[in-house]
C-alpha cells in the first residue's frame, strides 16, 4: 500500500522497475529531525514554499528566485540554481563528498567514486552512463539505472540499489571493515545534506532582514517612489549645473535599481547644494550689513589644513564707530564708576563742579576720563614748581 502511494505521488510515468531500483532502506536509515523530514517530503513532491508556489498562493506576479532572479522558481531549481554563491556551495558539497568517498574508513570503489562525484558536480549536465562508459559492465548498468531514477532524485537521496551492490562487493573483496549498508546510509545522508544546505542558503537570501531579497524589494519600491517625487521637481528648484538630471527618464521600468540609486543620490546632492548656496547668501548678506560689502573671509589652505578651522587673520577689522552717548574716548583702565556726589569733570585744567541737573543726568552712568587730560598729581607738581 505504502509503495503504491509513493509510486503514485512520485511520477505517473515512473514504472515499478525504477521504483524498485531505489535503495529505500538507506533512505529510511538516515536519521532526520521532524521538520527536515517534512521539508524533504514537500521538496520531493514539489509543494514546498518556492517562489512559484508562493506567487500562486498569494496571487502575485513575482516568482523570481531570490539568488539568480530567474522566473518560475520551483523545487527542481533548488540544486541547479546558477547563482555564484549557490554554485560554490554545491561544488564545496561535491568536494566534501569526494573526500569522504576516498577516506580509508569509507573507501569507495575508485572508478565508481569518480563517476558519482562528476555526475553530482556537473549538475545534470550529462548522464551517469556517459561518465561511466569506461567502467565495468556492472557500473555501466548501474549508471543507466541511476539515470532513469534521475539526477534530481539522486539529490533527494534516491540512490540506485545497483550502485550499493557494487560497493558491497568491493567491501567484501577488500575486507576493510566497511559494509555496503553503512556506506549507502552515509552516502544518502550527505546527498540530503547538500540539498538541505541549498534550501537554507536560499531561505537566508530571501528572508534576511537587511540583505534579503524581500527586504531589497521593499527598498526598491521606496526608492522608485522617491525618484518619482524628485523627478516632479521644477528646473528652478535645483542648481543650473544639475538640471540635466531631469532629462533622464528615471520612472521607466527599464531603469535598474543601481541606476535609480545613483540618480536619487545625485538629485539629493544637487538639492543640498542649492540649500547651502541659499544659506551662504543669507550669511553674506548679514556680514555685508555689519562689515560692509567688500568684507570677505580669506582662508589660507595651509592654516585650514593645520587647524581644520578658518584663518581669520586676514579679516578686515570692524570699524570703530563713535558712540554719541559716550562723553569721550577713554584709555583702557582709566575709568571709574562715579557716584552722584563725586562727579567731577576735568577739562583744560579747570575744575567744574557739575550742577544738580548734571548730577541727575549722570546718575548711575559710566563716566570716562578724556585721554589727553593729565592726572591730578602731575598738576600739583607743576604748580609747586612754579
Ligand atoms: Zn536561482
Amino acid at each position: 500500500m505504502r509503495k503504491a502511494v509513493i509510486q503514485e505521488d512520485w511520477d505517473g510515468t515512473q514504472d515499478s522497475e525504477i521504483f524498485d531500483s531505489v535503495d529505500w532502506k538507506a533512505r529510511k536509515r538516515v536519521r532526520q529531525s521532524e521538520m527536515r523530514s517534512l521539508w524533504l517530503c514537500k521538496q520531493e513532491i514539489g509543494i514546498n514554499r518556492t517562489r512559484r508556489n508562493n506567487a500562486r498562493i498569494m496571487k502575485t506576479s513575482d516568482d523570481k528566485c531570490p539568488n539568480c532572479e530567474q522566473h518560475n522558481e520551483d523545487s527542481k531549481h533548488l540544486n541547479i540554481c546558477p547563482d555564484a554563491g549557490r554554485s560554490r556551495q554545491h561544488r564545496e558539497g561535491a568536494t566534501k563528498l569526494r573526500r569522504w568517498m576516498f577516506k580509508s574508513r569509507s573507501k569507495t570503489k575508485p572508478t565508481m567514486a569518480r563517476v558519482i562525484h562528476d555526475y553530482i558536480r556537473l549538475r545534470n549536465a550529462t548522464t551517469m552512463e556517459e561518465l561511466a562508459r569506461r567502467g565495468s559492465p556492472e557500473l555501466i548498468e548501474a549508471a543507466r539505472m541511476q539515470d532513469r531514477i534521475g539526477w534530481f532524485e539522486l539529490m533527494h537521496g534516491k540512490l540506485a540499489i545497483q550502485l550499493v551492490r557494487i560497493q558491497e562487493w568491493y567491501c567484501l573483496i577488500n575486507n576493510e571493515g566497511l559494509n555496503g549498508k553503512s556506506w549507502s546510509t552515509n552516502m544518502v545522508k550527505q546527498l540530503l545534506d547538500m540539498s538541505h544546505s541549498q534550501w537554507l542558503y536560499r531561505n537566508f537570501s530571501l528572508h534576511h532582514q537587511t540583505l534579503g531579497y524581500l527586504h531589497r524589494l521593499v527598498e526598491e519600491t521606496n526608492l522608485r517612489d522617491t525618484a518619482r517625487e524628485l523627478a516632479s521637481l521644477k528646473p528652478e528648484e535645483i542648481p543650473n549645473s544639475s538640471q540635466y538630471l531631469l532629462e533622464i527618464d528615471i520612472e521607466s521600468e527599464e531603469q535598474s535599481f543601481t541606476s535609480v540609486s545613483y540618480w536619487v543620490l545625485a538629485m539629493k546632492v544637487a538639492l543640498k547644494e542649492k540649500t547651502i548656496g541659499l544659506t551662504k547668501n543669507q550669511k553674506q548678506k548679514r556680514r555685508d550689513a555689519i562689515y560692509g560689502r567688500n568684507w570677505t573671509p580669506i582662508m589660507t589652505s595651509q592654516a585650514a589644513a593645520r587647524t581644520g578651522k578658518r584663518d581669520h587673520s586676514s579679516m578686515v577689522a570692524a570699524p570703530i564707530l563713535p558712540n554719541p552717548k559716550c562723553l569721550g574716548v577713554g584709555m583702557k583702565g582709566n575709568f571709574k564708576r562715579w557716584t552722584q556726589q563725586e562727579i567731577t569733570k576735568y577739562t583744560g585744567g579747570n575744575i567744574n563742579k557739575p550742577s544738580q541737573q548734571q548730577k541727575n543726568k549722570n546718575s548711575c552712568k559710566l563716566i570716562i576720563y578724556n585721554a589727553d587730560i593729565t592726572s591730578r598729581t602731575n598738576k600739583r607738581q607743576r604748580r609747586n614748581n612754579e
